[in-house]
């Protein structure tokens, strides 16, 4: 799956929200407490279980699900969350977050960043309780889902200050190992910033997928579909975005060994540009004993292959 870039002018609108929460905060130092975020918009934050729906079945809400009213149909919350295997929720006419307790705790700080990020995108509110004119389509969907996880990256990167410290040296998985300490955040939300904010103008692109070793491939890999997301710059989306995910993937398999964690392997590789154009790329992969995370960084046009 390829993430979904933002028109300039969303992602500004979002921008300047949230940098308002940053100042409204006093400009803090990384990692950010979301429990002052929370506080600073009179959040509630509440746990509910997989395996117990008691308090989804008690929470009656205004929110539409697929354009029923939960207040109808006060089931339909825990149906919901079972059928689209949801990991959190945000209800707006309550103020409240809630977070699926079977995660494990490092991924609610993503989520709860997500839900945090519907709260503060002033057009959602209406969106998920029905109240706008349009039908809440399927791509409709997926643009308010990137909105929100646009949000939830600024707010837990701290705007601007991630870019600085980001740009401060040479791109490399290093760097980004660096940057997920000092901000606080899983490595798949460092690495996936990095490449769509950090380095804007350079193409680049980041890659997680399962072990690209072909003698270490689980039972569910799926050779269609090699990659559980793959980030590119807006640079490299413009100019590489033609590359399909099974290509990319393929050339880390070329140069990725067999160990059970830590650095897999680096290499030079070509890439063709949309108008044919040889160009040299320095990959990296490592492993984190649970997913493979490579980094694509353009060097130079390379010269022609005769
Ligand atoms: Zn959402």
């Amino acid at each position: 799956m390829k993430n979904l870039l933002l028109k300039p002018r969303t992602a500004g609108d979002i921008e300047a929200q949230v940098a308002k929460v940053i100042r409204g905060l006093g400009n803090p130092e990384p990692p950010i407490e979301l429990s002052l975020v929370r506080e600073l918009f009179n959040l509630d934050r509440g746990y509910y279980s997989t395996n117990d729906h008691g308090l989804l079945r008690e929470t009656v809400s205004r929110l539409k699900v697929a354009g029923l009213q939960v207040l109808m149909r006060p089931t339909l919350l825990a149906e919901a969350v079972r059928a689209m295997s949801l990991r959190a929720l945000y209800l707006p006419d309550q103020k409240r977050i809630l977070l699926d307790n079977d995660l494990p705790p490092i991924k609610h700080r993503w989520n709860e960043a997500h839900e945090i990020g519907h709260d503060i995108i002033p057009w959602h509110a209406g969106m998920m309780l029905g109240d706008s004119e349009k039908e809440l389509t399927r791509s409709c969907h997926a643009q308010m889902e990137a909105e929100a996880n646009y949000a939830a990256g600024r707010l837990l990167f701290l705007g601007e200050r991630f870019a600085v410290e980001a740009v401060s040296s040479a791109p490399s998985l290093d760097l980004v190992q660096q940057l997920k300490r000092t901000f606080g955040n899983t490595i798949t939300s460092t690495l996936w910033h990095f490449v769509e904010q950090a380095h804007c103008n350079r193409p680049m692109v980041g890659l997680v997928t399962g072990h690209p070793n072909y003698t270490r491939r689980r039972a569910d890999f799926d050779p269609v579909n090699p990659c559980r997301y793959t980030v590119q710059s807006p640079a490299f989306a413009a100019r590489f975005g033609h590359l399909s995910e099974i290509a990319l993937f393929q050339y880390v398999t070329q140069y990725c060994g067999a160990q059970r964690g830590g650095m897999l392997g680096t290499d030079e590789v070509i890439l063709r540009d949309a108008a044919g154009e040889p160009h040299l790329f320095h990959f990296e992969t490592f492993f984190n004993s649970y997913e493979a995370l490579t980094l694509g960084v353009w060097q130079r046009p390379a010269p022609a292959i005769a």
